[in-house]
């Protein structure tokens, strides 16, 4: 189905044109027709669906075609877990109105920078507000905005900002909005939070689902590299450089690795940058923008803070550290492949994390292709970590790492016992399998990072 029959005006198709999309994607078919409807909506989307353009596009056709009053209140309110994705759909929101006669007027307010410049910027009035949760109250409180004319409600990645504790502060903004509304809901995953959510906020939703849950994107590559823990920062140094990556995305569990690493990386001129929440936002702002441009190599983030990032054609993610829950594994290399293209994602799995990799394959459904890199191979059983260099003084709600479990080690043993009788053949293979997992093409607070 083109673009054309769905019903959104000529402007609106000229910004998809400019934007080079030719074929609206699974989830922008089903949700577009909704929202231009008036629908209320449950949305189930994975990451790199198209989701953004799938409510943007359609809720500004809905705006435009009305007579907006001269004090412009806000009409649509779209709701971010972060900042990074605040201004991302910020970006869209401009880049698909720009046809649009008279220009509707969109601002992004997120916490982490002054607010008296978001307050100058709203006092003309705006037609659609992208908000960090804390920093719209903070806003409200102080008579920057007001919310009482609000027609449609988005929450964007509803299931993070539960997860970052916004569950009040969204109460509250919904308290403050008009009874009668538009709201669409959409969501990585459906826990009992959001279900309780969703029950009185959303009217007769229509249910959208395009892709299984907890799937990845079927155009990711994943491999796992089973390597010593101690062993990690050498063996990402030499993927990178042997592999001649430009451009990769590296997750770590905690916001102190991330520093250490990038550190590691720029110290043999590998040019990385960090973005976590413990960074300010001009630096998470030059570190993205350094890296999208092309001048930072390899950037080193956090869970949070990476939530929502998107890079055309992100062709690397490399998993650092497991993440500490399976469905952010899914959001993790959900970074690349994205709008079926291809990608690959790595993940650099130590002893301790065996169990975590399997509940990580437990939940996409698939397994995970193990192999090890001649020169880095993980030993049998773990060597002992050699003490771990001070810390600076530790951060209020900063994130902890996995603490590593006896068991895992053991199941390990199994698998590298299996792969050294399997590599005694092949032992001038680059690359070795450790087992024969299918080539897994498919699967499945810290309001300090969010604002
Ligand atoms: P999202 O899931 O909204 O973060 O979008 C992921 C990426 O897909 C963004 O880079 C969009 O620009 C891109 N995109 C959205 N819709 C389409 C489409 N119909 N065709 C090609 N790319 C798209």
């Amino acid at each position: 189905m083109p673009f054309t029959k769905l019903g959104l005006s000529d402007p609106l198709l000229r910004a998809i044109a400019d934007a080079g999309y030719t074929t609206p994607s699974p989830i922008q078919q089903q949700v577009i027709p909704a929202v231009l409807q008036g629908h209320d909506l449950l949305a189930a989307a994975q990451t790199g669906t198209g989701k953004t353009a799938g409510f943007a596009l359609p809720l500004l056709h809905r705006l435009s075609q009305k007579h907006f009053s001269s004090n412009r209140p806000v009409r649509v309110l779209i709701l971010t877990p972060t900042r990074e994705l605040a201004a991302q759909v910020g970006e869209s929101v401009s880049q698909y109105g720009a046809h649009l006669h008279p220009r509707l007027k969109t601002e992004v307010v997120f916490g982490g920078v002054k607010i008296n410049p978001q307050m100058m910027r709203l006092r003309g009035g705006v037609d659609v507000l992208v908000a960090t949760p804390g920093r719209l109250l903070d806003l409200v409180n102080q008579n920057a905005v007001k919310l009482d004319k609000v027609e449609s409600l988005v929450l964007d990645e509803a299931d993070r900002m539960l997860d970052m504790g916004f569950i009040r502060d969204i109460k509250k903004i919904i308290s403050l909005l008009p009874r009668k509304r538009q709201n669409l809901l959409f969501s990585a995953t459906f826990s009992e939070e959001i279900r309780k959510l969703t029950t009185g906020l959303l009217i007769n939703p229509i249910k959208i689902e395009v892709a299984p849950r907890n799937t990845a994107a079927e155009t990711v590559e994943q491999i796992a590299y089973l390597c010593n823990k101690t062993q990690k920062a050498d063996l990402l140094c030499h993927l990178i450089k042997s592999n001649q990556w430009s451009q990769v995305l590296v997750f770590t569990s905690t916001k102190h690795g991330a520093n250490r690493l990038t550190e590691k990386l720029n110290k043999i001129d590998i040019k990385a940058a960090a973005i976590h929440g413990n960074k300010s936002q001009g630096a998470r702002t030059s570190a993205l923008s350094g890296f999208k441009a092309g001048q930072v190599r390899v950037l080193v983030a956090t869970d949070v803070a990476a939530r929502g990032i998107d890079i055309a054609l992100l062709p690397y993610v490399v998993n650092y550290e497991l993440p500490r829950s399976s469905a952010d594994y899914v959001h993790r290399i959900g970074r690349t492949g994205r709008a079926g293209e291809e990608g690959q994602a790595i993940s650099l799995v130590s002893h301790d994390e065996l169990g975590s990799l399997k509940q990580v394959e437990k939940l996409i459904g698939t397994a995970i292709r193990r192999e090890q890199i001649v020169g880095f191979e993980a030993d049998a059983v773990a060597p002992p970590l050699p003490p771990e260099p001070p810390r600076p003084p530790r951060q209020p709600r900063s994130i902890r790492a996995v603490k590593p479990q006896a068991k895992q080690v053991s199941n390990y043993e199994e698998n590298v016992g299996k792969a050294n009788g399997h590599s005694k053949n092949r032992s001038n293979d680059k690359v070795r399998s450790v087992n024969s997992g299918n080539k897994a093409k498919k699967s499945g607070n810290r309001r300090s990072e969010g604002g």
